[in-house]
């Protein structure tokens, strides 16, 4: 756990959030601020700062982690479809230095993003 990390501290429960699926490994919780009418975070608990920092040692995690998130999006309703997206560094518009998957649908969505 990193000290300063939000979402190690929504991990730790210091940080409230609205968890829509728990394991051993990972937590999803919704957005604070939904980017679309479904908006889930899908995080590991242990703390890796980006995909950029993660290693051969966390493979199964990250497989985990895609399989969380096609579980939420089934939780959630999204039989249409729906978009991960895991923005990584500064020029990838990550904000939280936490590894975590963005489940985003519940609408259409265009591609390329911005
Ligand atoms: P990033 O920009 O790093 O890919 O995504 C970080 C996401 O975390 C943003 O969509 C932002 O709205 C969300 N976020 C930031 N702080 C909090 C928080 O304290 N609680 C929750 N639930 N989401 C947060
Ligand atoms: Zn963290």
């Amino acid at each position: 756990m990193a000290a300063d990390c939000i979402f190690c501290r929504i991990v730790a429960g210091t940080i409230p959030a609205t968890k829509v699926f728990e394991d051993e490994q990972s937590l999803a919780f919704r957005d604070l601020h939904p980017a679309t009418p479904v908006h889930v975070l899908v995080i590991p608990k242990e703390h890796i700062a980006s995909t950029a920092h993660a290693v051969e040692s966390h493979a199964s995690l990250l497989g985990h982690l895609m399989l969380v998130a096609a579980k939420v999006a089934e939780q959630e309703g999204l039989a249409k479809g729906f978009r991960l997206v895991a923005n990584t560094g500064a020029d990838g518009g990550q904000t939280v230095d936490h590894l975590h998957l963005h489940v985003l649908g519940g609408r259409s969505m265009t591609w390329p993003p911005g």
